[in-house]
């Protein structure tokens, strides 16, 4: 184990569950202190702060935030990883569904980050790491909101690690691929057939299987601490190869 994070404050949204419960987990175990801000984080454990917040709330985000920092002692990475899905082409979801799922996806980064950026500024080592998709850079099926938020999630993390660089905040981006996490485990029990379902996505991804969500915060953990000093404004992808990978058909 790596203790590179010792002395360091962290702060992950959406750190209840999935992706964002091994990253907070990741990032305490590599040295930092956590708060965990989530609409329902009763399932989080000590020594991570579990705090209680709706990114679509601004009052709320900016009052997490400030309990977070007080608490800990100042902010020095933020993830910005809550996110919901949605399934449909563009002709199936209503402008009510849009605008709830660019709140959180998009305006719920930009909230967390707007309250978090005066104690990232006086940090000596500030990192944000925004979680977007392999949706952002490929053309995936029924997702057409979902996509278009992540898209958004990734021009916003270029554009805040520009405005940001020469306050000493670095700002990238994960972009995973299909990982298994409770929110991919609600689709599956959704579709009509699971186990051809997970089939399907295992084969979707070059490396043949789900990514874990262990992965993705070891490649957040990356981002997030001072080995990536230099790296900034980059999408890591951690998608078992799906975005840039061209394979011939499996023969028999
Ligand atoms: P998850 O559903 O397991 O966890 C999401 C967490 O976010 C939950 O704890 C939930 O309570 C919290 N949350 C949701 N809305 C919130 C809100 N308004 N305010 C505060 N917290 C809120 O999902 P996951 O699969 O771990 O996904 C986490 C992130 O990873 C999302 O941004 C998602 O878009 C992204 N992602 C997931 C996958 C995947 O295949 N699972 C792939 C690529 C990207």
């Amino acid at each position: 184990m790596t203790a590179e994070l010792i002395g360091l404050n962290a702060v992950v949204t959406g750190g209840a569950s999935g992706i964002g419960q091994a990253t907070a987990r990741l990032l305490h175990e590599r040295g930092a202190r956590v708060a965990v801000l989530d609409l329902d984080p009763s399932g989080v454990e000590l020594p991570l702060m579990p705090i209680r917040t709706d990114v679509r709330d601004d009052g709320a985000v900016r009052d997490a935030v400030e309990s977070a920092a007080s608490a800990l002692g100042g902010i020095d990475i933020l993830v910005n990883n809550a996110g919901i899905g949605a399934a449909g082409s563009v002709e199936d979801n209503p402008d009510e569904k849009w605008h709830e799922v660019l709140d959180v996806n998009v305006l719920g980064v930009v909230r967390v980050t707007r309250a978090a950026l005066p104690h990232l500024r006086r940090s000596a080592h500030a990192a944000i790491v925004n979680t977007c998709s392999i949706a952002a850079t490929a053309g995936l099926p029924q997702r057409a909101l979902y996509s278009a938020s992540k898209g958004a999630v990734h021009s916003l993390t270029l554009a805040m690690a520009a405005d940001h660089v020469r306050d000493g905040i670095r700002v990238n981006c994960v972009n995973p691929g299909t990982v298994d996490t409770p929110w991919v485990g609600r689709l599956l029990d959704a579709a009509d057939d699971p186990v051809a379902e997970r089939a399907a996505l295992n084969a979707r991804q070059p490396h043949g299987r789900l990514v874990t969500a262990e992965e993705v915060a070891a490649a957040i953990a990356y981002l997030a601490g001072p080995a990536a000093g230099s790296v900034t404004g980059t999408a890591l992808a951690v998608d078992g190869g799906m975005a840039g990978l061209r394979l011939r058909p499996v023969t028999a």
